[in-house]
């Protein structure tokens, strides 16, 4: 990829002058899902176990839509390796990690993104500030390393902790897509809203601003607006597929009155699946966000390819897996076609 060095910084911004980018994510979930990654450290070390089920699952979106690869770095950070005893893997996880990635993104033509996130370690005070900063600084340097297009630093919850990650992009000279975590309370935890901590981020150079996870499409929109009004920079979206509401805002207060035995407490993260929204939902979300003006779209943890394609047909795209999106004409007994047993037809009513 070297030849395409010069232009590579751009190649997010010229995507985004031409339509908007969809960037699926959510791979942490999926891979607890597909039994690849255990809940509660949430650590993706299936990076260095099953590297293949990886780039499965990288096709898997591109093929729904996804214009971006993002690398499964995602709590692969030295915080987080520390807490499962595997700190001297960070460096290795991360690198496959991109590997796996750019491989992908190199033969469908996908963006190629790294990826860092919240630490749980900022706890605003200095020494965590230089804390998150070095470890910001080792994962984007592996990151430029591997020929990035750009860099993804998501789910922070501290608008502080995300600007430090900013700097940490934008010193390589690399586009910068930020996006924040807001829980119950409509602010970040030093108490800032969305909108001023956004401000504040295209303000020090994102490219990109906006919201991924935490709250699922109904009560992460109206705070979209409120941003929308006050940056004049590309916006991003990047729900939860969950139905979050006005008192449950967050995946994590949700409460499950239909089944009393859950392990956890509380259906996050392993019991949401009735919560789960459908791909229409997720069609919805993205028309509605679009239209006030978010450019960057996506779904995060809890996302299936199901749900990035109807985010993509939602903008208007046909992307490969657009072939087998359904066509109920010919189903036996609610289709339509002439040519299908009139008796089932007629039994409709009664399935
Ligand atoms: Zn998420």
């Amino acid at each position: 990829m070297a030849e395409s060095e010069p232009t590579a910084p751009s190649r997010l911004l010229e995507r985004l002058e031409q339509g908007p980018v969809i960037c699926a994510e959510g791979y942490l979930f999926e891979l607890e899902r597909r039994g690849y990654l255990q809940a509660g450290a949430f650590v993706p070390e299936v990076v260095l176990e099953h590297p293949e089920l990886v780039a499965q699952l990288h096709h898997e979106f591109v093929h729904a839509g996804s214009d971006v690869v993002e690398a499964f770095t995602y709590y692969a950070h030295r915080e987080k390796m520390r807490l499962v005893g595997k700190e001297h893997l960070l460096e290795q996880l991360n690198r496959q990690a991109l590997t796996i990635a750019k491989e992908v993104a190199a033969e469908t033509g996908a963006l190629f993104a790294g990826d860092i996130c919240n630490t749980n370690v900022f706890v605003a005070d200095d020494a965590s500030r230089r804390a998150v900063r070095e470890m910001f600084d080792e994962q984007v340097g592996w990151a430029v390393e591997a020929g990035v297009d750009f860099v993804i630093g998501e789910t922070f919850s501290w608008g502080e902790e995300a600007l430090i990650a900013l700097e940490s992009i934008t010193t390589t000279g690399l586009p910068a897509v930020v996006t924040l975590a807001i829980h119950q309370e409509p602010e970040t935890r030093e108490g800032w809203t969305p909108e001023e901590a956004c401000k504040r981020l295209a303000d020090a150079g994102a490219d990109v601003v906006g919201l991924n996870c935490i709250r699922g499409p109904k009560t992460m929109l109206p705070l979209l607006a409120a941003i929308r009004a006050r940056v004049d920079c590309h916006l991003a979206a990047l729900p939860v597929p969950y139905r979050t509401n006005d008192e449950q805002p967050s995946f994590q207060s949700l409460r499950d009155p239909g089944y009393e035995d859950l392990p956890d407490g509380r259906p996050f993260p392993t019991a949401l699946d009735p919560f789960t929204c459908n791909r229409h939902e997720l069609g919805d979300f993205a028309r509605d966000a679009h239209t006030i003006g978010v450019s960057y779209l996506g779904v995060c943890c809890g996302a299936g390819p199901h749900h990035i394609r109807a985010v993509a047909e939602a903008l208007g795209r046909t992307p490969p897996a657009s072939r087998y999106t359904a066509d109920m004409s010919k189903h036996a007994f609610l289709g339509t076609d002439k040519r299908l047993n009139t008796e089932n037809r007629e039994y409709a009513d009664k399935l």
